[in-house]
Formats: structure tokens, sequence, C-alpha cells
């Protein structure tokens, strides 16, 4: 029995572990694989805080709120920013670090970048692998604090909810160990939910094989509500490399440093789209590189940044120089060719300002939860911050809630042993509805496209229902499969909810936004409720 039982170890479960820990509790975290490879690892640009002297908390907020086309929560959004100097001083405790400012000035100790949407430059990072920088310094620390057990190549399956209705409680998680196949219920006074985005549940994505928004259906499946999961931001510049296996991100850093979208013929076609031109809102320039493509043609536009001096790009971009070099482009000569993939999920598990869910004892802080910090649409790099800021407080949460005073004792469960082994059928299934949500759930969306997609996925759901029901140990594929069509099917319904086009969300239907706009929380159950 633990005190804290955190499910996976990107940047939030890491630093919720870290704090737990500083305050006394017993923690298990646990991740899939044999490392931690969330998408953590690959956030390149960096972390927006408020840290220069010609910044503010208003502009900060100012700034997100505009990104967030209307529907961010106004309290999350406020403490996400108030939090962000001493969440940013925490980190460094930690031992992260981030590119110091380069010339000597008492007031200005971070190197400070400018990325899309933001007025002021604020964002800090670690060159351009500001995630793997956090990650190196948090996974230090944990290996350091000996009241911390992690446990690796473990899946989760299930979180365990006891009692019912109004007396309900998660009390832990059924997990498998991946090598073997064994299931195993972990028991805690209380869970914090961090598994990581959703990305991989569509065709084309920026994000790593564990990011397939587990946690999400897992939270649902225990009743949880998920909100605003319709607004999956698709990000403008992924590299165009038909060689590569695994996308590769552009960082939006590159167009703050100066980088131009261009059509084949050169021309800058985000002039007259937005005043902020190839720095507009990632939802805006994903749809003009969309909409450009469709009207030339082609498969893929450029992002050109040869107006800066190699040495600059060099320094402030070695890892994307890199991988460009790898597939034969050299970005300080040429136009990098680009094109939009899906990145972040913005909604998530419905969690409150102290990311608690709808079920008690259950706590969701990342990517995986909708803190409504990012409203219909994230503003660059106040994730990380996010992902921090509310694993933070979940902790504090737990801290000063009942939960670890009352007690309970485990009732028996069922646990049967998963076959890990083969599964092809169900990794084919779920490459057909990565090609499913591409195509019907993606940057242009149609209430015609969303219903078709929604009517395959719901056939998936009958055949994942009937394979659960067949007696015997299933298969670990299967259980991926479940999650990912059941995330998918709430998807669509919350896309089919929303009768307008906001921030992430274009659906030609309605190509307008209303008054009066509302967050959907969505159910497994089909239920869904509206709120402000
Ligand atoms: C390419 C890329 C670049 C980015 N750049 C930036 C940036 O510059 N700035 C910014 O603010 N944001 C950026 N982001 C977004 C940001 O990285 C993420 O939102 C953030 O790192 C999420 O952290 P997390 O801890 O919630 O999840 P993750 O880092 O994804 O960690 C999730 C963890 O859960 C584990 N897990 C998942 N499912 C299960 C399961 N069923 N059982 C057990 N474990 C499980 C995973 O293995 C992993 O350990 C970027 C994202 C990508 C993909």
């Amino acid at each position: 029995m633990y005190d804290i039982l955190i499910l996976g170890a990107g940047v939030s479960g890491l630093s919720a572990a870290l704090h737990a820990a500083e305050n006394g509790f017993s923690v298990l975290i646990l991740t899939k694989g044999s490392r931690p490879d969330g998408s953590s690892n690959y956030a390149q640009g960096g972390i927006a805080t408020v840290t220069a002297p010609s910044d503010s908390f208003k502009l900060h907020i100012a700034d997100t709120l505009e990104a967030g086309a209307g529907l961010c929560k106004q309290e999350t959004v406020k403490i996400l920013t108030e939090q962000g100097p001493a969440t940013i001083d925490q980190l460094v405790k930690w031992g992260v670090q981030f590119t110091p400012a380069e010339a000597i000035d008492t007031n200005i100790h971070f190197d400070l970048h400018l990325e899309g949407g933001h007025s002021q430059k604020r964002i800090l990072h670690a060159a351009d692998l500001t995630g793997k920088e956090m990650m190196r310094a948090l996974l230090v620390q944990l290996h350091k604090t000996k009241s911390i057990q992690f446990l690796e190549n473990c899946i989760v399956e299930d979180v365990i909810v006891e009692g019912s209705s109004n007396k309900k409680r998660c009390v832990g998680a059924k997990v498998i160990h991946q090598k073997t196949g064994a299931v195993e219920a972990i028991y805690a006074k209380a869970t914090i939910l961090a598994t990581g985005g959703a990305g991989r549940l569509w065709l084309h994505t920026t994000n790593p094989p564990d990011a397939c928004g587990e946690g999400m259906a897992i939270a649902a499946r225990a009743g949880a509500a998920l909100q605003d999961v319709e607004f999956m931001q698709f990000h403008p510049t992924s590299l165009y490399a038909p060689q590569l296996k695994k996308t590769f991100l552009i960082s939006e850093a590159v167009r703050g440093f100066g980088g131009i979208l261009k059509n084949h013929d050169g021309e800058e076609f985000m002039n007259g789209v937005h005043p902020l031109r190839s720095l507009a809102p990632r939802d805006i320039v994903a749809r003009a590189i969309h909409f450009e493509m469709e009207r030339t043609g082609k498969d893929f536009m450029y992002l050109d940044l040869t107006a800066r001096s190699s040495k600059d790009i060099r320094t402030h971009f070695p890892n994307i120089y890199a991988k460009c070099m790898e597939v034969g482009i050299d970005m300080t000569k040429q136009w990098i060719p680009v094109v939009p993939a899906a990145h972040y999920m913005c909604g998530g598990v419905l969690v409150d300002s102290w990311s608690r869910t709808e079920i008690p004892g259950l706590y969701a802080c990342g990517e995986v939860a909708a803190t409504g910090v990012h409203g219909a649409n994230r503003l660059a790099s106040n994730s990380l911050l996010e992902s921090v800021v509310f694993a933070l407080r979940a902790v504090e949460n737990i801290q000063k809630s009942d939960i670890l005073k009352t007690s309970f004792r485990p009732q028996k469960i069922k646990l049967e042993n998963v076959i890990i082994s083969d599964g092809a059928h169900w990794k084919r299934r779920r490459l057909a509805l990565q090609k499913i949500m591409w195509e019907h759930c993606g940057i242009i969306r149609s209430v015609q496209g969303l219903t078709m997609g929604l009517e395959k996925i719901q056939k998936f759901l009958v055949e994942v229902d009937a394979a659960m029901k067949v007696k015997g140990p299933k298969n670990l594929a299967l259980l991926e499969f479940r999650n990912a069509v059941q995330n998918s099917n709430l998807v669509i319904q919350s896309a089919l909810l929303r009768k307008e086009s906001r921030g992430l969300q274009y659906i030609t239907d309605y190509p307008k936004m209303i008054k009066n706009t509302k967050h959907h929380s969505i159910y497994l159950c089909n239920d869904s409720k509206t709120s402000e």
C-alpha cells in the first residue's frame, strides 16, 4: 500500500513523484517500456514563463486566452502563469539546466525565445532539446530519492475503483508486467494519472509510440468525464521526409527565430491570412498550410530560415540542423519541407484546478488532463509548464485532503495474465483506426465525414466487445486497441457535439464561432454534459 501511485513517468509524473517524496509520502511511479519514452523526451522549443522585466503575467494570460479562442478556463490560466516562475525555480533546484542568457544581466538569467502567439520573448529552453534535458535532470533526481520506487516495463490496464455512486474511490491500478504478461493490483491511497497525450490516435503525428491516450480511456472506463477532446492540435511544421520512420518536429521556435513559410514558388502565403503571418497561432498556420497544399496540389510547403546566419542556426537548433542534414537538407542554405501532423491533445480527463478528476482519489496531470488551460488551442510551450504546475498541485491537494487519512481494505479483484506476443490482427485494426481518424477527424472536418468515421469506429467497438467477452487470457494488442477505439469514439462524438468552428476544430458545416460557447463533458456510457 503506497501513499501515492503515479501512472506514467514523463515530466508531469516525475515532478509529482519528486514533490510527493519531498513531502514525506511513499511513492510508486511506473512507466511503459524499459525507460520513460513519452512526449516529454521530444519537447524541443521550451517552457513558457514570465521571467523578463518587460513581460508580465497579464501579457502571458492575454496571449494564452487569445490562442485558446474563448474557451480557456480563466482560473487555471491564472494559476498556470502565476505559478510559472516558482515552478522554474523548482526545476532548476532539481537540476534542470536551461540555456543561460548570453549577456550578463542581473535581470535576465535565461536565454528567451519567441514562439507563435506569444507577444513577448518568454520561452526558456535547453538549446532545442528542452524536454530531454528536463527528463535527464528529473530522472537523476528520482534515482537519488530512496522513498520513490520506480517500476519500468509496466502497463496500466485499468484503475481500481471501489464503492458505488457517491462513495466511489480510486484505490490503485491493475498493471501488466510487460515482459511476462503477469497482472498485478497495486494499491495506493491516491493515484495520479500522468500517461501523456494521444497523438498516436492519428496516422501522422509528432508523438512517440507511448502517446496513444491510454489514460483517457482508462479514466473513462472508471466513470470519469473527458472534456475538450475534439481539440487535437495539429502542429503546422513536422519535417516532410517520407524516408523517416518517425515523424520529426520542426519547432515553432524556428519560426520565432525568423523562419518564413513559403509555397513552392517562394510566395509567403501567410501574408493576408493573419497579422502575425508565419507566427500566427498554430491552428491558423496548420489550416493555411493544409489549404495551400490543396490549392497547389503539393504534398508539403517550405520553411525558410536562410536569412539567419549559419552560425546562429547551428547554435540555436543543433538537433534540428542535424536531423535535416540526415535527410539531405542543409537548413542554413535550403528551405525545409514541412507538413502538419497531430501533435498535442488540448483536452483529456476533466480535472479541477487541483488536478482532481470526478473520481475521489484519482488525480490527472500533464497532457492526459483537461485543466482548461488551453481552451480550444494551446499556446506554444505552455504544456511543459502546465505538466509541472498541475503535478505539484495534485500532490499539494493530496497533502491537505482527507484522502491519506481515510483507510480502506482493498477488495479482491480478478487478475488474469495477458498474452504479450502476436496480436497482429489488432495491430492491423489499430492502423486502420489511425487512418480513419486522419481522414475523418483531421484538420478540416465535416458532419458527414465525422459521422462516417463514427460508424466505422462503432463496428470496431462491437468487435472489441465480443473479443473481450471470450473467456481466457486477452492479448495485449487487443487491450491497447480497446483503448484506442474507445478514445477515438469519444473524440469524434465530442467533435460532433461542437456545432461551430473554434480554435482547432474547423468544421465546414459550421464555419463560424457561436456565442455562449460551452465545454462538453463526455462519458463512455454515451452521456454528455455541457458546462461553462
Ligand atoms: C515532438 C514534440 C515536441 C514538443 N515540444 C514542446 C515544447 O517545446 N514545449 C512544450 O511546452 N510542450 C511541447 N510538447 C508537448 C509536451 O512535450 C507534452 O505535453 C508533455 O511533455 C507531456 O508530459 P506528460 O508527463 O504529461 O506525458 P509524457 O511525457 O508523454 O509521459 C507519459 C508517460 O506515461 C507512460 N504511459 C503511457 N501510457 C501508459 C500506460 N498505459 N501504462 C503505463 N505507462 C504509460 C509513458 O510511457 C510515459 O512514461 C512537445 C511534444 C512533442 C511530441
